[in-house]
């Protein structure tokens, strides 16, 4: 296949050509959610930045087998293999079955995930589907030497493996300077080694997840599940493992020492990560409490909210920025966003009615090819974004008679503009509505417009009815420095 793609790979730290194991076919394996509460903006970032490369990936006419995970088992609270198992704590806060949270959680994320139109991976599997494999994994890395068993718990021995394989390769540190970092054992620890992880974990009388082991009932450690589940779908080398950039330090090294301790081999030639969304600086997470959820983010029903943003005005805000630079969330750049994503569907409307002419003012083909190298520079949408505002900024002059087109110009303007906006940005046209959308739309202008009469007269009794009447229809207005807007609470 004959295209220029640069990735920038962590593990080497630069921009590599990207050439698959397998021509013209990519594995890709993305860490997925832990689904014990809801996903906030910040995890959707990293997964509709995942979205864009896969989306791009099958753009060049890659057969793409993109395997994104589902976590819903073996997440401690505590980041050293302590603290309660947040399905099951979770469940009991809730009186409900550990996997009714799971089930709960994962169609919520599927439905967050259908709003920003991201395509569905090719396969989700699940820790609690793919104990055996866990299992199996952990045997073997006991049976090579590199994991040891202290009642019914099984640990990753980390100074053995740094014997053989540089155990903090991903994030550029030795292991004395990993030392430095944690705290010494205490003599009620197991572990033989302060970085030692498990990757079996014995269950306490109390504990509810609980499946039989060769060391007795217990239930796997967070790190093992991707690498069994990748290495099943994937093989034991594959093209491209992602996730967040704070599963680098912990996560993904242990993934790796797991899987090159069982296999012998390195498991992914091309480590990618997205940078955090924040908010005022701040990483945007669940233990925060900084975390919008999506639904918030529509309606606009959150104290930092000056209003609601429609999912693809927020999915191009998060287009804008590369996806390994760091995104603040502000509600300026968000309505900066709104404008932005009319402009370039305004543009779009208007190409299947330009006049043509015997040649073109712009140089379209360059324009083209300014697209692809964007996308080819480790994916810079942000760029690509640029381009797409100047063909923007060409069918606005064309319309206007300002600028002209050739025939042949103006289809590949056409194609690069479906394309790149829809195909390879993922974006779609959210105004072009049903008869139902619009008939909605032309009631509640007609009862906004009541409200604002009845406040003129300063007749708030009718003012305030309707809002609240509204609300007990799922419909919430919002009062705004530009006006009023409305959305509906799913
Ligand atoms: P979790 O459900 O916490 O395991 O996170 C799911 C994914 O979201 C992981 O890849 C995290 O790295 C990523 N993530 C968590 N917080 C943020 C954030 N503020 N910005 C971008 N990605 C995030
Ligand atoms: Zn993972």
């Amino acid at each position: 296949m004959e295209h220029q793609l640069q990735i920038y790979n962590t593990l080497s730290r630069k921009k590599e050509h990207f050439k698959p194991i397998n021509p013209g076919m990519v594995g890709m394996y993305v860490c997925g959610p832990t689904v014990y509460s809801d996903v906030h903006l910040g995890n959707c970032r990293t997964f509709i930045s995942f979205d864009l490369i896969y989306r791009y990936l099958l753009h060049l006419g890659y057969k793409v087998r993109y395997v994104r995970n589902i976590t819903d088992a073996g997440h401690l609270e505590g980041d050293r293999d302590e603290g309660d198992d947040k399905f099951a704590k979770k469940a009991k806060l809730e009186q409900l079955e550990p996997m009714e949270i799971v089930q709960r959680y994962t169609l919520g994320f599927h439905d967050v995930m259908r709003e920003f139109n991201t395509l569905p991976p090719s396969i989700e599997p699940t820790a609690t589907g793919h104990i055996c494999e866990q299992i199996e994994m952990a045997k073997e890395i006991i049976a090579k030497g590199y994991a040891y068993e202290v009642n019914g718990t099984v640990y990753f021995d980390v100074e053995k493996y740094n014997k053989e394989f540089p155990y903090g390769q991903l994030t550029n540190r030795k292991l004395e300077e990993l030392l430095e970092g944690t705290r010494e054992l205490g003599g009620q620890d197991e572990k033989k080694g302060r970085l030692d992880f498990a990757l079996w974990i014995k269950a306490k009388p109390e504990h509810i997840m609980r499946w039989p082991s060769p060391w007795g009932w217990g239930f796997p450690g967070w790190h093992i599940e991707c690498s069994a589940m990748s290495s099943k779908y994937l093989g034991d080398t594959f093209d491209i493992h992602g996730g967040g950039m704070d599963l680098q330090a912990t996560h993904h090294t242990n993934e790796i020492a797991q899987s090159q301790a069982c296999n012998h081999k390195a498991p992914v030639n091309y480590w990618m990560h997205t940078n955090m969304l924040t908010v005022n600086g701040t990483r945007m997470s669940k233990s925060a409490g900084n975390g919008f959820l999506p639904g918030e983010l529509f309606t606009g029903n959150h104290p930092l909210l000056e209003k609601g943003y429609s999912p693809m005005a927020v999915r191009f805000f998060m287009m804008q920025t590369h996806y390994r630079s760091t995104l603040d969330f502000s509600n300026e750049a968000l309505q900066a966003s709104e404008k932005g994503y009319a402009r370039l569907m305004n543009a779009i409307k208007l190409l299947d009615n330009l006049k043509t002419s015997s040649t073109s003012t712009s140089n379209i083909q360059e324009l083209k090819k300014k697209c692809y190298e964007a996308m080819n520079d480790d994916f810079n949408a942000p760029i690509l974004v640029a381009n797409l505002f100047e063909g923007a900024r060409i069918i606005n002059s064309v319309n206007d008679g300002k600028e002209n087109i050739s025939a042949e110009d103006l289809q590949t303007l056409k194609e690069t503009m479906h394309n790149f906006v829809f195909d390879v940005l993922g974006l779609k046209n959210e105004s072009s509505n049903t008869s139902k959308d619009k008939a909605l739309q032309g009631v509640m202008d007609i009862i906004l417009d009541i409200r604002k009469e009845a406040k003129a007269k300063k007749d708030f009794a009718t003012s305030d009815k309707l809002r609240d009447d509204l609300a007990k229809n799922n419909i919430t207005i919002k009062d705004t420095k530009d006006g009023v807007t409305w959305s509906i609470q799913e």
